[in-house]
């Protein structure tokens, strides 16, 4: 089964991805999660990347679709997460023919819907840890009293430098151009369903476990 997860920065893509991969032996494919580890790892891609993702913007669509090809052609799973990718229409054309030509299909484009002043708060309140990368909330999720991450016991934690209000409404602005089109692409195509991503993390959670048993 692959799915993707579309929505505004902060919709909460990455929380409900973690929680499908321990329930459902799929994996997490994240864009974002891969060009802030080629930063990290000071990769070619990664220094071409940095400036453009501290403001916000979006990266080429060549250097996200060369990635996911990468990580689709060498990891194994029961099914994919797509998270944060695509996020153009090239994007998703570009994921249609990799599905195609390995003989899979899509099994349903989950589109979290939150409203745009829940997510400038969600994005500046959001912290990770940096070994297990479960993601925290300031005030919805708070880390745990005793400093270790509930996950892992790490006690290490980052908050993102473009989790700022600035480069916010510019990834806002980003999503609105470029890739909420692909909402009515996917409903089209028959395949769109929407959540309603203010609920709390396990009514979300449950939502989407809904529509995965019915596709
Ligand atoms: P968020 O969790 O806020 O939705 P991501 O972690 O998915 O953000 O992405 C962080 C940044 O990485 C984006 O602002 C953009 O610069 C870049 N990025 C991630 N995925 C893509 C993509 N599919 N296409 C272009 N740029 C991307
Ligand atoms: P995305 O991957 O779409 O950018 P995240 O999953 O990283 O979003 O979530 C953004 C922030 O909002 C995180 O701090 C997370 O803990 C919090 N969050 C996620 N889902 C919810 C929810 N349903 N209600 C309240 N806060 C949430
Ligand atoms: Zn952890």
């Amino acid at each position: 089964m692959n799915i993707i997860l579309l929505g505004p920065p902060g919709a909460g893509k990455g929380t409900q991805a973690r929680r499908l991969v321990d329930a459902r032996n799929m994996v997490q494919l994240s864009t974002g999660d891969m060009l802030r580890a080629a930063q990290s790892s000071g990769t070619e891609i990664g220094k071409k990347v940095a400036g453009v993702m501290a403001r916000g913007e979006l990266v080429t669509d060549e250097i996200v679709i060369g990635l996911i090809e990468e990580q689709f052609s060498t990891v194994k799973a029961d099914g994919f997460i797509f998270d944060g990718f695509p996020r153009t229409l090239a994007q998703a054309d570009a994921l249609g023919h990799l599905l195609a030509r390995a003989g899979q299909k899509l099994d349903a484009v989950i589109e979290m819907k939150v409203d745009d002043e829940a997510l400038v708060a969600r994005v500046t309140g959001r912290s990770t840890c940096a070994n297990c990368g479960e993601v925290y909330h300031d005030v919805t999720k708070p880390q745990p009293a005793d400093g270790k991450c509930s996950n892992c016991g790490s006690t290490e934690f980052t908050h993102r430098p473009d989790d700022n209000e600035e480069s916010f409404r510019t990834r806002l602005l980003a999503y609105y151009r470029d890739t909420s089109p692909l909402i009515g692409y996917y409903y089209a195509k028959g395949q769109h369903v929407a959540v309603d991503g203010m609920a709390e993390i396990d009514a979300v959670a449950a939502a989407i476990r809904d529509i995965l048993d019915k596709s």
